[in-house]
């Protein structure tokens, strides 16, 4: 007879906005908040986003800071703190994806003010403790309650204009988190029933964003699986799929999103072996195979399946299958440089993933 297995959970503390025209409650959440003055955040991409944002919200906006990057340069954050103390601040509010969210978290750490975001990309950092800093090209990941922000608005509408291939390497990346926590050391019946909702929900949104980007209705059930991935993210342990990605993205300067979007399918087939009860619900969603399953759906979905058309080779992968026997860290399968490359070697040319018998 099965029996539940002990396990330890820890609820997270964020307040979650969701739904089509939720942002028009910006102006009352930040009073919630208690903030009189918010610095606007994004990336220059998103400038005008954010000057809207600070236009509908008055007397509440302090001011826009629109430099926001990838992987949260500590100059960046140092011209951003400036920035928040001209304005005589007492609160952020970030609009974008992990890169203008990691610029918040980042300011509003440091400076103990409240965080609201307006998540507009499928990555899942509003909902987390992770803070990814770099300095003079090294990343290093911090992790503090304090960090997770208090407030986080979903409003479908806000993510139309995300192109259709950022939405499904943000949406592919995303269902990673899920995955990896569907087996994750420190799981627990919460995480793994959002889990699988989390990966029901965006592999019925996606093909659908795919075929109508402006479907507000497959945008906002992508947002809610996107939420749900991003709790998972930050309730338990990522293994073999988020540390490879990292190493590569490290190392190669990858893309985030899309190396995630590449590397999962083949990271999935390899841990199914081992993880197979684990990950049972989530490969009936897709006939029982979930590494094949997520091939087909990543191509289903146009979403880019070889490494190397991010400009990765041979021999860099030979360096990566190294670092990443190097670095020890809890994978349900077992970790050998000659399974990682294969893995890696499939991935490299996005084959179909070979490993899962
Ligand atoms: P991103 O934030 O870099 O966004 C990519 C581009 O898309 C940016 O130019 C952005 O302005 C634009 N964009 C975002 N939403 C848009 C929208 N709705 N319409 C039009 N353009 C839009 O990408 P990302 O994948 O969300 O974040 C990647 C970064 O986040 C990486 O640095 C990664 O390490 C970090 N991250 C951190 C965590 C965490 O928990 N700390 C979790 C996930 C990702």
């Amino acid at each position: 007879m099965s029996t539940t297995p002990a396990f330890t959970y820890q609820s997270a503390p964020s307040r979650i906005i969701f739904g089509t025209g939720s942002v028009g409650s910006l102006a009352a959440e930040i009073e919630a908040l208690g903030c009189k003055k918010v610095l606007v955040l994004s990336t220059p991409f998103q400038k005008s986003d954010a000057e809207k944002l600070a236009q509908d919200i008055g007397p509440l906006a302090a001011g826009v800071y629109s430099d926001a990057q990838m992987h949260t340069p500590v100059n960046i954050t140092a011209s951003a703190l400036a920035a928040y103390a001209a304005a005589g601040a007492d609160g952020i509010v970030s609009i974008g994806g992990g890169s203008t969210i990691g610029l918040g978290k980042a300011l509003s750490w440091r400076n103990k003010a409240p965080h609201l975001v307006v998540a507009t990309t499928y990555a899942g950092s509003e909902v987390t403790d992770i803070l990814g800093q770099t300095e003079d090209g090294v990343k290093t990941t911090v992790r503090d309650p304090a960090i997770r922000p208090e407030t986080v608005i979903y409003d479908a509408n806000l993510t139309l204009g995300l192109p259709v291939a950022m939405s499904v390497s943000s949406g592919l990346n995303a269902i990673a988190h899920a995955v990896e926590g569907l087996y994750a050391q420190d799981r627990n019946p919460v995480t793994s029933l959002m889990a699988v909702e989390a990966i029901r929900a965006l592999k019925d949104a996606l093909p659908r964003i795919v075929k109508v980007p402006q479907d507000v209705a497959a945008r906002s059930d992508a947002l809610y699986g996107s939420w749900l991935c991003g709790v998972v993210l930050g309730s338990v342990g990522m293994s073999l799929h988020h540390k490879l990605c990292h190493t590569l993205g490290g190392t190669f300067d990858l893309p985030h999103a899309e190396t995630h979007a590449i590397l999962l399918p083949h990271t999935a087939a390899f841990n199914a072996v081992a993880a197979q009860d684990a990950l049972a619900p989530a490969a009936d969603l897709f006939g029982g195979d979930l590494g094949g399953g997520l091939y087909d759906l990543a191509t289903e979905l146009g979403a880019p399946m070889a490494l190397r058309d991010l400009g990765v080779t041979e021999g860099d992968l030979q360096k990566a299958a190294d670092l990443a026997v190097k670095n020890a860290y809890w994978n349900p399968r077992d970790i050998t440089r000659d399974g990682i490359l294969t893995l890696l070697l499939d991935a490299l040319d996005g084959r179909r993933p070979s490993l899962e018998k």
